[in-house]
């Protein structure tokens, strides 16, 4: 470097300067979807719901099994995210090449007429996964893949479409992980708590309480980003476009939303399309 230049700390962070964030995915799009989405409203969350748009009138033995009406899906889960989940559950990896892409390609199809936006998130079906099944995802315009492998850790995906989420909310370690993320608090590190499961199983086990006391304990603060499973996907994607002069004395964001970086710990809010004098 020449004399006198110094090396700035650019950081990138979360909307408003955030570090943290926490998603929640929640599967096949059952009756007790509503009571769940209603807990996440009260408390501030956002969810990811993954669909089946081949199962809507899947016969059912208990009323927890019952899918909720296409009719009702636009207005039950407003303001979360609908994804795919598949056009009919199969464990997809075992699939045809030619039936991957169409139970991708359907659910999608069809989750958009009901929606009115693109759906490009995915969850595995029985967590089945492999090399042809990704390449199908992002051939049909996907952008993340979530499976059921859970880390512990608060890592972002390093490969999307592999996407290990931290935890379900049946783990017996769902308190110290959401303790640990609340307290977390080194700024030199963002974190990302992800919890899925299914909203029946609530019903099942008759502990709504475990879903009650986390979305009261995690809710409504103010260092924590909550956001759906693409927001995060479309985030880091903008953020990742942004462009820092070799001196860091000025930032070009190239996208059509504002994004968030910090310089030597301050946090600066870089507004789209425009350059901002670090
Ligand atoms: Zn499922």
């Amino acid at each position: 470097m020449p004399q006198g230049s110094k090396m700035r700390n650019i950081y990138m962070a979360f909307p408003e300067g955030k570090h943290k964030v926490l998603t929640l995915s929640y599967d096949d799009g059952k009756v007790p979807d509503k009571r769940l989405v209603s807990i996440f409203n009260e408390y501030g969350l956002k969810a990811t719901f993954n669909m089946n748009f081949g199962l809507e009138k899947n016969p059912f033995t208990f009323p927890y099994e019952e899918r909720i009406p296409f009719s009702e899906i636009k207005e039950v889960y407003k303001g979360h995210e609908i994804a795919s989940h598949t056009f009919s559950h199969p464990t997809i990896a075992r699939c045809p090449k030619e039936q991957i892409a169409q139970q991708i390609l359907e659910d999608r199809r069809g989750l958009e007429e009901i929606m009115g936006y693109t759906v490009r998130g995915f969850a595995y079906p029985n967590g089945s996964f492999s090399d042809d099944v990704v390449d199908a995802l992002k051939t049909c315009g996907m952008a993340y893949g979530r499976t059921i492998r859970s880390t512990h850790g608060f890592d972002l995906p390093a490969d999307p479409y592999r996407w290990d989420p931290t935890c379900r909310h049946a783990d017996p370690d769902l308190e110290a992980i959401y303790n640990e993320f609340i307290d977390a608090h080194k700024t030199q590190y963002l974190y990302c708590l992800y919890v899925w499961g299914h909203s029946y199983e609530f019903d099942k086990q008759n502990n709504w309480n475990i879903i009650e006391k986390f979305s009261k304990k995690i809710g409504n603060k103010s260092d924590i980003w909550y956001a759906t499973n693409i927001e995060i996907i479309d985030y880091l994607e903008a953020v990742k476009r942004v462009q820092v002069s070799v001196n860091g004395d000025f930032a070009y964001n190239p996208n059509a939303k504002n994004v968030w970086i910090e310089v030597d710990k301050k946090s600066v809010e870089l507004k789209a399309g425009e350059t901002t004098e670090l």
